[in-house]
């Protein structure tokens, strides 16, 4: 059972003060069921990983198992999969190692406990129930966390008897590190159908602890307090009912739109996918890339332009796509309209095969939701190396904000911006980008302009000058 936890945050040594584990020692601690060991395997100012390291006593674990399922065969007791694999041990492991870390502390540096750094976490192996990657993903991506997944065949020997259902798992995120150690706390356990100790009262507490913050907002909420709590109806019931008081309080950080400004976003999307259809009409495009297409909205709308051959869907978050499925109707959809729409599931800051030969790509109210140094990824991945002709970016206008009446000063119109731009400071990047890869830039505004302000949506029309 190994865990890794890489950052590339500058120095990435920090890491060390953070964990409170010194990078020169091996150390270790003692768990009830064998011993966790912690080392580096990398410690340099780019690059820092830190190693966690099961090593389990069976016999300890089958003296203190109470309702092991492995006992459904004869030796099940002594030859089982615990040893090898992340399970709920490795949480207990987690909080034990990293405990000052878990509560937000760090005495020689204090301020690192707020900063969000980019971490790559690594899990060999990990076990999943049935349906084992779509619930890995429904897990973990609704907290933003880049996904991939390697599954593990059963023998490499008889390759016909299929998959096992065990995977490596790899998460990228940009986030504090006690979030993540949170999120790992709670996450790996959930998808351990064997937990090997006795779920009481007190897990509760342990789960609404490390849950906070997060989990009451988590769309599969329900899902991981069950899992969690493994399926004891009363205690799941206690803590969703625990989980939903706090609801209300959260959800007043997004910001009220009064009903005149619902009204006014709504009619704003659909002036923008409209442009975009027709910008991409103009363009003589055929073949069409809608990335990060959340529900498809867009997509629905090309299916209809005969213009269109190939219509393909790109998102990360599984959930969008899964909705966005639904309302396409596809089982009921004519074969030969089929034929020319696709979903993918994908990042795009990842360099992704399945996106080149495209005539045309839009990219509609996206690039505001990265991270910036992950924006450099997605510009290279779709202007370096999707390249299509036509390229169109929509991110809102941050001047325009000062006209919303419920938002307050510097902030932003949705909870999971990480930037919104000026006009002045999206053309800087847009003509940049178009210098670096050789790209016409055409600026719209879209929606009602007011003087000295502009548009509440801005667009650039990238159009390839080879
Ligand atoms: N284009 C849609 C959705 C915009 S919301 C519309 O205009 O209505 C932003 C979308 O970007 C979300 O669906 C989100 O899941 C997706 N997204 C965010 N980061 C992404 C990434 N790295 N790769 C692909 N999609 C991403």
């Amino acid at each position: 059972m190994l865990l890794t936890i890489t950052t590339t945050y500058q120095p990435a040594t920090d890491l060390g003060f953070l964990l409170h584990k010194h990078p020169d020692r091996l150390q270790s601690v003692d768990l009830s069921m064998g011993k966790a060991h912690i080392f580096y395997p990398d410690s340099l100012e780019e690059k820092t990983t830190i190693a966690l390291l099961l090593e389990i006593d069976s016999i300890a674990m089958i003296r203190g198992s109470r309702n092991d399922s492995s006992k459904n065969f004869a030796l099940g007791q002594y030859v089982n999969d615990r040893p090898y694999v992340a399970s709920s041990l490795m949480s207990v492991a987690l909080a034990k190692a990293f405990s000052t870390a878990m509560n937000g502390k760090c005495s020689n540096k204090p301020e690192l406990v707020e900063v969000k750094m980019p971490f790559t976490v690594k899990i060999a192996v990990l076990p999943a129930p049935k349906g084992g990657e779509v619930l890995i993903r429904k897990l973990f991506e609704p907290l933003g966390y880049e996904v991939k997944l390697e599954r593990h065949i059963l023998d490499e020997k008889f390759t016909d008897w299929g998959d096992s259902k065990y995977f490596t798992l790899e998460l990228y995120h940009i986030i504090t590190t006690k979030e993540l150690l949170s999120h790992l706390y709670v996450l790996i356990p959930v998808l351990d159908d064997r937990k090997h100790y006795f779920v009481s009262q007190h897990e509760i507490e342990k789960l609404l602890a490390k849950g906070k913050g997060w989990l009451e907002n988590h769309p599969e909420k329900e899902q991981i307090t069950r899992r969690y709590l493994k399926n004891l109806s009363s205690l799941t019931r206690q803590a969703i009912e625990r989980l939903n008081e706090g609801e209300e309080s959260t959800k007043e950080i997004e910001i009220e739109w009064n009903p005149a400004e619902k009204k006014q976003k709504e009619t704003l999307n659909q002036q923008r996918l409209a442009l975009v259809v027709e910008r991409l009409k103009e363009s003589q495009a055929q073949t069409v890339l809608d990335l990060g297409c959340g529900e498809g909205k867009l997509l629905r709308m090309l299916l209809k332009e005969k213009q269109f051959s190939k219509i393909v869907g790109m998102d990360v978050s599984y959930q969008a796509l899964l909705r966005g499925s639904e309302k396409l109707h596809w089982e009921k959809m004519a074969v030969r309209q089929r034929e020319r729409i696709e979903l993918l599931q994908g990042s795009l800051t990842y360099q992704d095969k399945r996106l080149e030969g495209f005539d045309a790509a839009a990219i509609v109210e996206v690039i505001e939701h990265l991270d910036k140094n992950r924006l450099r990824s997605l510009e290279r991945v779709v202007f370096e190396f999707a390249q299509p002709k036509t390229i169109i970016v929509t991110t809102p206008n941050a001047e325009y904000n000062v006209l919303f009446e419920n938002m307050k000063t510097g902030s932003m119109r949705h909870s999971d911006h990480r930037f919104e731009w000026t006009r002045n400071e999206f053309e800087i990047w847009a003509n940049a980008l178009g210098d670096r890869y050789h790209y016409r830039v055409e600026f719209l505004p879209v929606g009602q302009e007011v003087e000295n302000i502009g548009a509440p949506t801005q667009m650039g029309i990238f159009t390839n000058g080879n």
